[in-house]
């Protein structure tokens, strides 16, 4: 069989890291070019170890050639298979180029659809891409979907303060929140996953994938995260997807599919934990106004991943508190309204959002005595 070629944007990060775990161990594909930020000395591991003819980074490395941007590394690889794994409003630029220089997109930056949604579509549908969906959820939710949808839900974990007395959550710094009580992530989910932030961007990600409208998605806790997503047909069948928390399968399916190919852990029956709980709206005030007021409205959405990026710096720095870094995205998103025509547009409405939430962050910590 005929190896597929792989370009990996963000391979040092926790989602690239795994990809490149996947593919050492089910063979039949070749990474031929990867992308990275500031991890320099762990992206010469990698690409050393793995002799990747191409890379585009900060930095020069010891082995491979180095291109001037990620355009140059998907035009001189042409890869089958893109998997972009680029957090952030960085990702959703990336995320594009590769739609014009490959034939399947394995997705993990959410935020292109999240911010960019339409246009991102658009895009998909004339160049004839693959859009497979890495997320754990919508990977779930992928290989479960068919005519005759009733509802789905997505599960949450509700992060790591679940189970925090709520009078407690505001004044919580990184180290608690740092917890995720079942996934492995990077630092930014997993803040995201305890204000919920990740699960509003997961609902806006299922509506633009699968094309089904806000009030057939339904969000619920999964407290062991065994559940990954839930599809209701409209004759009362339901088809639930289960499995352990391993982002290494959603990974594998995604290079694989049709086929699977990955060997993972097989759950023991005392894994089977099939309770689902609602959601608490005041524990999580985002994920609450964000229902109401955002995923309908793309400039909000920019906005809500701009002011997020910022806080959760800020947030992770030590400079505000929990408390705070909600307060900080709520303030932009309630102050930002636009309406965005394109992709250009998209940019700008992130910058302003960013200056929003930078002067908010300002005021909150000239208040705070040194
Ligand atoms: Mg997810």
């Amino acid at each position: 069989m005929e190896e597929k070629t792989v370009v990996i944007l963000g391979v040092t990060g926790s989602i690239g890291t795994q990809t490149v775990d996947v593919i050492s161990t089910i063979g039949g594909f070749r990474i031929v070019g990867v992308s990275f930020g500031k991890n320099v000395d762990f992206a010469n591991r990698i690409v050393s170890a793995f002799r990747i003819p191409y890379y585009h980074g900060n930095g020069t490395l010891e082995f491979g050639s180095k291109l001037g941007s990620i355009e140059e590394l998907l035009e001189k690889t042409k890869p089958d298979i893109v998997v972009c794994a680029i957090p952030g409003i960085e990702g959703v630029k990336a995320a594009f180029e590769s739609l014009k220089y490959t034939k399947r997109l394995a997705l993990a930056t959410k935020e292109a659809l999240v911010c960019a949604g339409p246009f991102f579509k658009r895009m998909v549908r004339e160049k004839g891409v693959e859009l497979i969906p890495v997320d754990s959820e919508h990977s779930a939710i992928f290989q479960l979907i068919e005519e005759s949808v009733e509802k789905i839900v997505l599960t949450a974990s509700g992060g790591a303060i679940r189970d925090v007395p709520k009078d407690q959550i505001r004044g919580l710094g990184p180290r608690e929140i740092l917890r995720h009580p079942t996934w492995r992530m990077g630092h930014r989910i997993t803040v995201d996953s305890a204000t919920m932030v990740n699960k509003l961007f997961e609902v806006i990600e299922a509506h633009e994938l699968f094309d089904i409208s806000y009030s057939d998605i339904h969000v619920m806790i999964n407290p062991s995260s065994f559940i990954h997503g839930i599809v209701y047909l409209k004759d009362g069948t339901v088809k639930i997807h289960a499995g352990l928390p391993d982002m290494r399968v959603p990974i594998a399916y995604a290079l694989t599919y049709p086929e699977r190919r990955y060997t993972g852990r097989i759950p023991e029956v005392r894994d089977f934990d099939m309770r689902l709980i609602d959601i608490e709206k005041d524990r999580y005030p985002i994920f609450d106004y964000g229902l109401k007021y955002v995923v309908n409205d793309l400039a909000r959405r920019v906005a809500l991943n701009a002011a997020d990026e910022v806080a959760i710096e800020a947030f992770l720095a030590g400079r505000i508190s929990f408390g705070e870094l909600i307060d900080t995205i709520l303030y932009v998103v309630d102050n930002v309204s636009s309406e965005i025509r394109d992709l250009d547009e998209v940019f700008y409405v992130d910058l302003i959002a960013r200056n929003l939430a930078k002067e908010a962050l300002a005021r909150i910590e000239r208040r705070v005595p040194k």
